[in-house]
C-alpha cells in the first residue's frame, strides 16, 4: 500500500524504535525527563533560541503560542488558509478568546503590506491587533515556501507596530531544505516557532515550541492547563532527537518524488490546475469530465494507493519517508493507466 494522504502516516523506523526503547526517562512535569530535556535543548540550540517546550501535537504548540501572545478580544492576523485558523477546531476563539483577521494571501502566504493594511487603529471600537501568524511551508498552499526577505519585511512591520510574530513551522524543515536557509535565521526573527516532529521527520508523536525563556516559562504553564503535561515523555522525545539527527537531510528525496509524480500527472488530460510543487505536497484539480475528487481517490484505491480529496475537485498527495523509490515507480506506472 502507498499512503499519500499525509506525511503523518509514517511509522517509526527500526533505528527510531531502538532509540525509543533505550530512552532514559523521568517525570517531565517535574522537569526530570533527561530525554525531553535533551530534545528541548537540542532544538533550542538548532534555532539559536533561548528555550523550548516539547508538546504532543502541533495544534497544541500553535495554540499555546497564541494563548501566550494574546489577550481575550485581541485580533490575530493570518492567511485565510492557515492551519491555526481552519484546522484547529476554532482553537483561537476557544482557547484564547481572540479572533482572526483572515487575509486573502497567495498560496497561504501573506505580505508585509497586507499585514500593515490589516492592523487596527488604537480605537475602542476595534479589537487590539497583537499577533501575526505565518505558516511555512503552507499546507493548503501546496507546500509553498516564503522568500526569506518577505519574512524580514513582515518582521519590520511587526516591530514598528508592536506585534508578536509566530511561525507555524509544521513543515519548516521542508522549506529550509529547498531554500537552503538555516534554522538560526528563523530563530532570530520569530517570537515563537512551532515545529512538528510527526510530519516529514517521521516520529509517531510530538512537536516543539521555541521562544525566549520568559515565553517558554509561560508556555509550560499553559501546556499544563491544556492537559499537555506528560510524564515519561522521553520515549517520544527520543524519537524526536533521532528524527532531528537522521531525517532532515533526506527531506529533499521527498521533494524529488513529489516533482516526478507531479510531472506525470501534468501529462494526463484529467489533470486541471496544479499548485506549483515546491516541496513534498501536490495539490491539483481533477477535471469534472473525467473524475470528481472522490472518484479519482477511488480509482487509485483499486491500485492500493491512497490520496486525499480536499474539496469536490481537489486532490492532495504528500510525500514522506515511508514512500520508497519502488513505490514511486509503481505510482508513475499507475498514473499511465488512469
Ligand atoms: C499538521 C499541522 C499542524 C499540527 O497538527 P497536529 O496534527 O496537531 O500535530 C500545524 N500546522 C500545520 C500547517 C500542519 O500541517
Amino acid at each position: 500500500m502507498i499512503d499519500l494522504r499525509s506525511d503523518t502516516f509514517t511509522k517509526p523506523s527500526p533505528g527510531m524504535l531502538q532509540a525509543m526503547f533505550s530512552a532514559e526517562v523521568g517525570d517531565d512535569v517535574f522537569g526530570e525527563d533527561p530525554s525531553v530535556n535533551k530534545l528541548e535543548s537540542l532544538s533550542a540550540e538548532m534555532f539559536d533560541m533561548e528555550s523550548s517546550l516539547f508538546c504532543p501535537t502541533g495544534t497544541m504548540t500553535n495554540q499555546i503560542a497564541i494563548k501566550c501572545h494574546t489577550q481575550p478580544g485581541d485580533e490575530v492576523i493570518c492567511d485565510k488558509l492557515s492551519h491555526v485558523y481552519i484546522y484547529e477546531g476554532g482553537g483561537i476563539a476557544f482557547n484564547s478568546g481572540a479572533q482572526v483577521k483572515a487575509i486573502n494571501g497567495e498560496r497561504g502566504k501573506i505580505t508585509a503590506e497586507q499585514i500593515l493594511n490589516s492592523i487596527n487603529p488604537d480605537d475602542v471600537h476595534k479589537p487590539r491587533t497583537s499577533l501575526v501568524s505565518l505558516e511555512n511551508t503552507s499546507n493548503r498552499g501546496g507546500g509553498s515556501c516564503y522568500e526569506f526577505t518577505d519574512i524580514q519585511r513582515v518582521k519590520e512591520i511587526c516591530l514598528l507596530n508592536n506585534l508578536k510574530l509566530h511561525l507555524d513551522g509544521a513543515r519548516l524543515f521542508n522549506a529550509l531544505s529547498t531554500t537552503n536557509e538555516s534554522p538560526k535565521q528563523y530563530g532570530e526573527i520569530f517570537d515563537s516557532i512551532s515545529i512538528c516532529l510527526s510530519k516529514g521527520l517521521g516520529t509517531p508523536i510530538g512537536s516543539v515550541l521555541l521562544g525566549n525563556r520568559e515565553l517558554i516559562k509561560q508556555a509550560r504553564r499553559v501546556r499544563k492547563v491544556f492537559g499537555g503535561g506528560m510524564r515519561q515523555a522521553g520515549f517520544m522525545a527520543a524519537a524526536g532527537i533521532y528524527a532531528l539527527e537522521h531525517n532532515i537531510q533526506r527531506l529533499e528525496v521527498d521533494h524529488i518524488h513529489a516533482k516526478r509524480v507531479a510531472e506525470a500527472l501534468l501529462k494526463k488530460e484529467f489533470t486541471g490546475k496544479m499548485l506549483p510543487v515546491e516541496t513534498n505536497i501536490i495539490i491539483f484539480e481533477v477535471l469534472a469530465e473525467f473524475y470528481s475528487a472522490n472518484s479519482f481517490a477511488g480509482a487509485l484505491k483499486k491500485y492500493d494507493i491512497k490520496v486525499l480529496p480536499i474539496s469536490s475537485n481537489q486532490i492532495r498527495m504528500v510525500f514522506h519517508l515511508d514512500v520508497t523509490e519502488e513505490m514511486i515507480k509503481q505510482m508513475l506506472e499507475t498514473i499511465t493507466y488512469l
